[in-house]
């Protein structure tokens, strides 16, 4: 099979990969070929098309918080195509832990007393907590519509997007040379987003290997909890670790748990339930008739400051990273895309540089 030649070359087609695509594309001031590999057979098969498609702006890094704003304004306009759905959200916790994630003059939010958050959510009757913060243009995204949405508008100025092509090794030189299950490919210009994957490309790359490090995570939908309208707030207790929002007849739930793993497993561990059991005892009394109707697990991937990864890398030549999404790379992505297209284009310079 002959070596394809492109100008900039994608690896992974999550929300980095697509969103990156979708920007560069629609600059006026680029030109040139851009192609996402991908090596699962559809895009989304891991964190971006099994999270849990909540759109939070009150995050505590205020870098993050921004992008998640800005991003909540383009979507706005996106309403359908992208199945968003504005039910705002309802932040429980301490008093502090509410002014962290709080920026008055960025973001309109109320901070409640418990009674008035039980008002808005009847099934918070009994969990406890001191106070919340509802900010009601949260909502929740359809990340395939959201995913496709990037994919399809890319693939339309003349993106290409080839599947089942996973990437087995890189040469770097005056260009990249990449190896994958489907031929030899070269560019001069490779974006790392990679997802839970980043380290690895990256080392191949002469990168660094060590700053990416996946963490899994479970999420279940349960079923015997009732009472909560699809139209209520999606509820996140920070104090407590957990969240919760309707889901298909049933709740949509997380214990915010966090697991090293060797070999990118995205398996059910062990203990899994008997974990969220516990939770749901300590803390849950409304939730005591819970049963599981589906549990799955994926990776979230997080640089060791917790901070986004995008723009280029300062040791490896034409190596751009789009990285360490953490858990909002789904909400954030539509301003991920465009910082990191104008910073790819050296138009803007990008707050979430590699360190
Ligand atoms: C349980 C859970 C809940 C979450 N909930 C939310 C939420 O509510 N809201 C929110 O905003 N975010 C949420 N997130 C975070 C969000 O899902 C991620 O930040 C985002 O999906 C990351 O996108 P990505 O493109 O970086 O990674 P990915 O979606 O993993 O995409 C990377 C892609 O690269 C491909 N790839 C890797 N290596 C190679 C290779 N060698 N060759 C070819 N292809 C390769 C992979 O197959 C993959 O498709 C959650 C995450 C988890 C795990």
């Amino acid at each position: 099979m002959p070596t394809r030649s492109y100008d900039v070359l994608i690896i992974g087609s999550g929300f980095a990969g697509a969103a990156t695509a979708f920007h560069l594309s629609r600059s006026p001031s680029f030109s040139g070929s851009i192609c996402i590999v991908e090596q699962e057979k559809t895009p989304g098969a891991h964190a971006s098309g099994r999270n849990a498609a909540l759109l939070l702006q009150s995050v505590e890094d205020p870098g993050i918080r921004k992008l998640a704003v800005a991003s909540r304004a383009a979507y706005g306009d996106l309403r359908e195509r992208i199945g968003f759905q504005e039910v705002g959200s309802l932040l429980l916790g301490r008093a502090e832990q509410l002014e962290a994630v709080r920026e008055p003059n960025l973001l309109a939010g109320e901070l409640l007393s418990p009674e008035q958050a039980v008002e808005k959510v009847p099934l918070l009757r009994g969990h406890r907590f001191d106070g919340a913060l509802l900010t009601p243009s949260d909502g929740v995204i359809d990340n395939w519509a959201l995913l496709s949405f990037y994919l399809e508008e890319a693939r339309a100025r003349g993106v290409e997007l080839i599947t089942d092509c996973e990437v087995v090794s890189l040469e770097t030189g005056s260009t990249f040379r990449v190896e994958t299950s489907r031929g030899t490919f070269e560019t001069h210009r490779l974006v790392n987003a990679g997802g839970a994957w980043v380290s690895r490309i990256a080392g191949w790359a002469g990168s660094d290997s060590q700053m990416h490090r996946p963490l899994k995570r479970h999420l279940f939908v349960l079923d015997g909890v009732h009472g909560m309208a699809e139209d209520q707030p999606f509820v996140w207790n920070l104090d407590q670790e957990l969240y919760f929002r309707p889901e298909s007849g049933g709740l949509l739930f997380s214990m915010c748990d966090e697991e090293a793993v060797s070999h990118f497993e995205e398996n059910v561990s062990d203990g899994a339930s008997e974990a969220l059991a516990e939770k749901i005892l300590k803390t849950l009394p409304t939730f005591s008739e819970a049963k599981i109707r589906r549990v799955w697990a994926c990776l979230r991937t997080h640089a060791s400051d917790h901070r986004f990864t995008i723009g280029w890398d300062p040791n490896v030549e034409g190596l751009f990273w789009v990285a360490g999404l953490g858990g909002h790379g789904m909400g954030c992505s539509w301003e991920v895309g465009r910082l990191a297209a104008a910073s790819f284009l050296g138009e803007e310079s990008s707050p979430f540089s590699c360190r």
